[in-house]
């Protein structure tokens, strides 16, 4: 591709990403006394993870008994038997030296009377093996991403990182099976460059916005999936979505399960607290997919709130204004530009809503990408990482616990530092590549600015969103996973006729936008596919067809390839029922119980 020059940089690490995971990386880099270079398409102190609000979870014990024993049962059982017990152990340990260092480096955490970091319950959060409920996230009011998140910032500056700010990572460049690199779009000057890393960490988030009503930000695109997908590697149990139960009714923005950390509780059309049915010990505070199946079968009962009967009440008006405006002053301010509503006086109209990709780039706990090769479920994919929600650890399996995923960011940022630093050395000079090695994404990227079709992006990406929302919802059947995967894989082959209005390469916001849509398109085929071949009920993944959860036949990880056509294979890895050290021993039951 003569008509595009490239500009070269070398680093010895690349992170494409500048939230929480991608921060906390590029500063532990910065930290080891490698050269590390952060790629980011949004000022990093607006990426996603400035919307995080409960908290961060750990055993940390300051407003009661814990053990990250505990911690560690919690998120096993919560991630429904598929999370990775080697990776769970080493988060629910690393999480207390983690929260400390965190409070070190000066994140304005919420305080106790003594002094010590305030920490509130959270679904799902137990002590004693499911007896009693734990204290164990920690927050800065409702605020505790945005508080995370700069202080993630000023370090990485105070340890002089270099990082590329609104530059658009369009692909990721392999030689000979190794990742070398990746490709980039300068977006304010209209420049292409091309990165050098003797490691690259893929560190760019979820893709909620596959789906029409989401929590997260219209930058989550899952732009760092679409890349691995391209590079022919697979993605890891794309089926489970998670759905946050209290997002505001029509806006779709969260209100934090802090709020039932705190006392709040939800109610149907008879002012009947019908979690109490549901799951008589944990109630309000089950964990997310449980909680977001019961408020669907409340609405779809004929008990949902409104004219319409389509939502559901959170009450937080008995905890009154003082405990409102000291520990949830955000939630009060959400409820009353998006929905309208003076929360000390009225109930909050909420709906489930997508909020979490447990799926992702499959990794070890190290954060290396590994993928099956022959009989080696483990490979590892030299020069390739992934970290945050583009990961999976999988440290959430099937259902992420609330807190458990500023966590997973911390813990395995760091850990993905420590790798590098064990094998990178600094300073290792490049290997020129082959004149031809950028031809094929150059290709991609050129056809699509010149993309001359009759469908513009944003009918393609509407069409997207709504097969999602209507057949990837809550509850999942054969019948509406198998339309659903024939309506996907349509709308994905009509973006072979795609129009891009815009040929500037200078702020060009439609080829961007393109470009994303491409990434969350080979996503929703990945996620509703992979859904459609799973026969069980595990976590979010609720199927009413086979309401039980099969772990005989279905105890394993999804790995889903997607051809240039959209086409999907799968193949399997086992979960890792191991654990680093066995302190513990963590055995599912039989049957699904709350
Ligand atoms: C509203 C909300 C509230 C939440 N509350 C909590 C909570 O209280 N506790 C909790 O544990 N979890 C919470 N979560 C989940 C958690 O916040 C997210 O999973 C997490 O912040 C994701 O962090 P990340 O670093 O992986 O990615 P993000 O913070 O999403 O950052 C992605 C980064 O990648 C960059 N990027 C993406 N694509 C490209 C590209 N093509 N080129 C260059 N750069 C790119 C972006 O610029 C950005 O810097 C919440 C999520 C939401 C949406």
């Amino acid at each position: 591709m003569e008509a595009y020059k490239v500009q070269q940089h070398k680093y010895d690490v690349i992170v494409v990403g500048a939230g929480g995971a991608g921060l906390r990386a590029t500063f532990g880099l910065a930290e080891k006394g490698l050269k590390a270079a952060c790629i980011t398409k949004v000022f990093p102190t607006r990426s996603h993870t400035v919307a995080a609000q409960g908290g961060i979870s750990a055993a940390l014990g300051n407003m009661g008994e814990d053990d990250w024993r505990f911690h560690f049962y919690d998120t096993i059982k919560g991630s429904d038997w598929l999370g990775d017990q080697d990776a769970i152990e080493y988060m629910c340990r690393e999480a207390i030296p983690a929260i400390i260092e965190l409070e070190h480096y000066g994140v304005p955490f919420s305080r106790t009377e003594e002094g010590k970091i305030y920490q509130r319950p959270f679904g799902g959060m137990t002590t004693h093996y499911g007896q009693g409920t734990a204290q164990r996230t920690c927050a800065a009011a409702d605020r505790t991403g945005h508080a995370i998140l700069h202080t993630l910032y000023q370090q990485a500056l105070a340890h002089d990182a270099t990082f590329f700010i609104e530059y658009f990572a369009i692909d990721l460049i392999f030689e000979e099976g190794k990742c070398v690199g990746v490709l980039a779009l300068d977006m304010n000057e209209g420049t292409l460059h091309l990165f050098r890393g003797h490691a690259v960490v893929m560190a760019t988030g979820g893709y909620g916005r596959a789906y029409f009503s989401a929590t997260s930000a219209h930058t989550c695109t899952g732009d760092g999936g679409g890349m691995v997908l391209r590079a022919g590697l697979p993605l890891q149990d794309m089926e489970f979505v998670q759905f946050h139960p209290t997002g505001i009714y029509g806006a779709g923005c969260l209100i934090t399960e802090g709020v039932r950390g705190e006392g709040g509780y939800l109610t149907n059309s008879e002012g009947e607290r019908f979690m109490e049915r549901y799951a008589p010990n944990a109630k309000d505070l089950a964990s997310r997919d449980v909680v977001s199946r019961a408020m669907t079968i409340e609405i779809r009962e004929g008990r949902g709130v409104g004219p319409n009967k389509d939502h559901i009440h959170l009450n937080l008006m008995h905890l009154g204004p003082e405990v409102i405006h000291e520990r949830l002053p955000g939630i009060a301010e959400s409820a009353r530009i998006f929905a309208g509503v003076d929360v000390t006086k009225e109930p909050i109209p909420v709906l489930p809503t997508v909020h979490y990709n447990m799926g992702g780039i499959p990794t070890n706990y190290h954060g290396e990408v590994v993928t099956k090769l022959g009989d080696d479920p483990d490979a590892v994919v030299p020069g390739l990482f992934a970290i945050g929600e583009a990961a999976c650890v999988s440290v959430h399996g099937a259902n992420r616990l609330g807190s458990n995923s500023l966590l997973d960011l911390v813990v395995f940022g760091r850990a993905v530092a420590n790798r590098c630093a064990e094998i990178v050395k600094p300073g290792a000079p490049h290997r020129d590549l082959p004149a031809n090695a950028l031809d094929k994404v150059l290709g991609r990227f050129d056809a699509l600015r010149y993309a001359n079709g009759g469908t513009p992006t944003a009918q393609i990406r509407a069409d997207m969103q709504k097969t999602m929302q209507s057949d990837a919802a809550v509850f999942r059947t054969g019948e509406t996973l198998k339309e659903g995967s024939q309506k996907i894989s349509e709308v994905y082959s009509k973006f072979q006729d795609v129009k891009v209005t815009d040929r500037s390469l200078v702020w060009n916001s439609d080829l961007i936008e393109t470009l994303e849509l491409s990434n969350l398109l080979a996503q929703a085929v990945a996620t509703m596919h992979s859904a459609e071949q799973r026969p069980e009920s595990r976590g979010a993944h609720a199927r009413e067809d086979f309401p039980d959860r099969d772990d005989h036949e279905w105890q394993k990880h999804t790995l889903v390839w997607i051809d240039e056509a959209g086409k999907s294979r799968f193949d399997f890895r086992p979960v890792h029922m191991y654990t680093l050290t066995d302190d513990v021993e963590v055995v599912p039951p039989k049957k699904r119980v709350y």
